[in-house]
């Protein structure tokens, strides 16, 4: 298979898959994939631009919009993880990853995806440490602080990557891992980045938890960005035999190094398409309790509290999340636009003011999977927020207000408020790991359990997901489970709980 890999986007969509198109002509062999390691800028219109955090003079529209709107189509499977120049508003909609335009997927916050059996790891976002213990309480529209915490790498996604077992093919980050430059050639790299030498002197280049994720799994290939020029590196296990191979690639402008192509082996036995890593979802399922929306320092699990703080997925709990995918992980293909593209020849170019939407694909993926949206969480935080405000108001209007929304608060208040307040967690919530079930559980469902279960015999779920997916009878017209959200009303004592904590 053969992938294309390219450093920083920066919107220029129609010169990379022109570029990508002349290379394939060039040698006669198509590329399968891109992976973009961020600063994507997939602003879909004026709005999404003003979400963007650069200054006046670079808020350039470029062209993703065109792929959105559906005047053009990504030639190529496209992949891209988040940077620091990004629309963060759209980001926002799909925290797990999803479909930002057809044949463009992107990774979310953090997300193991596998094409044609290769497995891709993927993390958004840059490292700051003062916002890297926080939830992710941003939304639109941000303020000058948080159209920039926003995209900064919070320690829940390093957590639930550092729970993934097996070897990982490809690992994506936008900056680099810190202390990556000592594994190549500094002084090549000083040459053309001579302002780099302090920060490499310091140990300041570079995201810290990036390399503590590198050491820790040493995947074959690790791919960056965000400083905008060529450097290779090889990262030697320490005591073992693996070699994880870095590059960072420049940004796309002409005469830049800002695409790399090289080949991998995959499973041809496997299709070309993007597939959910089944891991990767238990993990999430797993954790989802450990999801925070608030501005707070917010711990994870250490291995000296009396709660469970490793989340490496046993056979079981994989097959339990594997049935509720009714055994196809397949991405499913369920782009739809949730705004506005934007229109060059419309002349009034006035932009509305960016809110935070809920995207049906991120519905669709919570309910199956059984966890919370957090453009959801953050919309209750504000309802409520909006509720105190209003003295006045009396309870039976609160209550209105969170279930006339149009979207459905699709858990219960009690996981609310442990994926939101670790402070108020009791140990009985905690006991009970597994984060709401949101299907119903019919005697059909327990039985498929039962038939996944025997799966295991055969260790058919100790392989790559989509192994373990083509392992599965397919008999999905009967499968289909319509999930009714359980719809909770949000009580009038919960609200107080909110509001101290604003
Ligand atoms: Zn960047
Ligand atoms: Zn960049």
């Amino acid at each position: 298979m053969r992938i294309a890999v390219e450093g920083c986007a920066h919107g220029e969509l129609d010169i990379i898959y022109e570029t990508i198109q002349e290379m394939e002509k060039a040698d006669g062999k198509k590329i399968d994939l891109l992976i973009c390691c961020g600063d994507f800028q997939s602003t879909r219109n004026l709005s999404d631009l003003n979400c963007m955090a650069v200054p006046d003079k670079y808020k350039d529209m470029c062209t993703f919009y065109k792929y959105y709107s559906g005047e053009k189509v990504a030639p190529v499977l496209t992949l891209f993880i988040g940077g620091n120049h990004e629309a963060s508003n759209y980001l926002q909609e799909l925290p797990y990853g999803g479909w930002v335009a057809p044949n463009i997927y992107y990774f979310g916050y953090a997300s193991v995806v596998t094409v044609g059996g290769i497995r891709i790891a993927g993390l958004s976002g840059i490292f700051k440490g003062q916002h890297w213990m926080q939830g992710h309480y941003e939304k639109p529209p941000y303020t000058e602080n948080t159209i920039r915490s926003v995209y900064h790498i919070r320690n829940l996604e390093i957590f639930r990557l550092k729970q993934l077992t097996g070897n990982i093919d490809i690992f994506l980050s936008h900056d680099w891992p810190a202390g990556i430059t000592k594994y190549g050639d500094e002084n090549i790299l000083l040459k053309g980045k001579p302002f780099f030498k302090n920060d490499i002197e310091n140990n300041m280049l570079g995201s810290p938890p990036s390399m503590e994720l590198l050491e820790y799994h040493h995947p074959s290939y690790w791919f960056s960005a965000h400083l905008h020029c060529k450097f290779a590196a090889l990262v030697p296990e320490k005591g073992g035999t693996r070699v994880t191979k870095f590059l960072a690639l420049d940004k796309c402008l002409p005469k830049r190094k800002f695409l790399q192509i090289f080949e991998l082996e995959h499973n041809p036995n496997l299709p070309l398409t993007l597939h959910y890593d089944l891991e990767w979802l238990t993990i999430l399922y797993l954790t989802n309790h450990l999801l925070s929306v608030k501005s707070g320092i917010h711990y994870m699990p250490g291995q000296y509290g009396n709660t469970r703080w490793t989340f490496i997925p046993t056979i079981e709990e994989k097959a339990k999340v594997l049935k509720k995918f009714n055994c196809n992980l397949q991405i499913p293909l369920n782009f739809t636009q949730t705004a506005k593209p934007y229109n060059p020849n419309a002349l009034d170019g006035i932009s509305e003011p960016p809110q935070l939407l809920i995207n049906n694909q991120t519905t669709q993926f919570c309910n199956i999977l059984g966890i919370d949206d957090p453009s959801v969480l953050l919309q209750l935080m504000n309802n409520a927020k909006e509720c105190k405000s209003n003295e006045s108001m009396m309870e039976t209007s609160c209550e209105q207000i969170s279930s006339s929304n149009e979207i459905s608060i699709s858990f219960e208040e009690d996981n609310v408020l442990s994926s939101t307040f670790n402070g108020t967690l009791s140990d009985s919530s905690f006991n009970h790991t597994s984060p709401l079930n949101l299907s119903p559980k019919s005697n059909s469902e327990e039985q498929e359990l039962e038939a996944c279960s025997t799966k295991e015999a055969d260790g058919s779920l100790n392989n790559l997901s989509p192994l373990a997916n083509s392992d599965c009878t397919n008999d999905s017209n009967n499968h289909v489970i319509q999930i009714e959200p359980n719809c909770k009303k949000f009580k009038r004592r919960n609200y107080s709980i909110y509001s101290n904590t604003l």
